[in-house]
């Protein structure tokens, strides 16, 4: 069975023209805040990579690069001054926040009209009810890349693995939603799911978003299954130049010709994210401006 690899770019970069084109069509451009607190690396990283997206599609952005000792309530403030903002329409805070800052009060302060990550508790509850306004952008992006690949999830099987609240939680909601690119039967596993490989290996399509490199093989996917993996991690690889190199959480070596469909790490679903926080951003000054979401 030949493995059709789902790649990311070819949507991402769809959707950075569309957004260029709103955006040139705009009366003014969208703007997206950034808070980044600490040094964490990785995070630093991925803001770059928004800059850069912002930059792409012609998007005022700034980003509040933070130290790692800076009190929760100074940045309470500083997203208070950003939710009074008229030049900002969308407010992301890049997590995890360093220890000692109560995440949630701060994800909760950002104003829901703003939270273009889609974590504020009345976005959350709007996924649940039915009625999403902002939708976390990994969980839209990988829905996205299987709508352009013309994977239907309408009565299909879905283990989804993992429940964080950034990938697995609202992707198995939105998944079983009654719409197009939903109406799935979803199973949500975890770390205290009792023979994960069974549940999954019987599975239409596996996502994996767990954090753990290279963990589910031919044992936990079944033959001919469409493969989601969601999953970043740096493994060690002394004959790469930097000794390393990123991995998803499958084993995407043995699943070729075994999977129906596998989305590459790095260049599959990691580039979605990208480009639906900036759909987000450009919906969230669309609606603040009365367009019709087409600019
Ligand atoms: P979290 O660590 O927040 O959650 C991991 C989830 O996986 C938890 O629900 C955990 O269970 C579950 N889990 C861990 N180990 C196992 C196991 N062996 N078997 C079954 N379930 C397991 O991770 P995130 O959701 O934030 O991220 C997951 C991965 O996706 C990471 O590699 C991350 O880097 C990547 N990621 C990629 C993005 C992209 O744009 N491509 C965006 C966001 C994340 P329990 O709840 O019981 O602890």
């Amino acid at each position: 069975m030949e493995t059709i690899l789902l790649k990311g770019k070819p949507v991402r970069d769809a959707v950075f023209a569309e957004i260029k084109d709103k955006v040139s069509r705009a009366p003014r451009k969208p703007g997206l805040a950034v808070v980044l607190v600490g040094e964490d690396p990785a995070s630093a990283v991925y803001v770059r990579h928004k800059e850069k997206g912002c930059e792409e599609v012609g998007f005022h952005h700034v980003t509040h690069r933070l130290s790692a000792e800076t009190s929760q309530g100074e940045i309470l403030d500083l997203i208070a001054n950003l939710n009074a903002d008229q030049a900002i329409d969308g407010i992301l805070v890049q997590l995890p926040l360093p220890d000692g800052i109560d995440q949630e009060l701060v994800l909760t302060s950002v104003d829901p009209d703003k939270d273009v990550d889609g974590f504020h508790p009345e976005n959350l509850g709007r996924l649940v009810a039915g009625n999403p306004r902002f939708v976390p952008c990994t969980p839209k992006g990988i829905l996205r890349l299987l709508a352009h690949y013309g994977i239907a999830m309408a009565g299909k099987n879905v283990a989804v693995v993992g429940r964080s609240v950034i990938v697995g939680r609202p992707l198995s909601l939105l998944l079983s939603l009654k719409r197009a690119d939903g109406n799935a039967t979803v199973t949500m596993c975890h770390s205290g799911t009792r023979d994960l490989a069974s549940v999954t290996s019987s599975a239409d399509v596996v996502v994996a978003a767990i954090g753990v490199p290279q963990a589910l093989g031919t044992a936990e996917i079944g033959k001919g299954a469409v493969v989601v993996d969601v999953g970043i991690n740096r493994i060690d690889a002394p004959d790469r130049p930097k000794g390393t190199r990123l991995v998803g959480d499958v084993d995407a070596k043995a699943l070729m010709g075994h999977a129906a469909a596998l989305t590459p790490v790095p260049g599959g679903v990691g580039p979605m994210t990208i480009a639906m926080l900036l759909e987000n951003t450009w919906e969230a000054m669309a609606r603040k401006e009365g367009l019709d979401g087409n600019g």
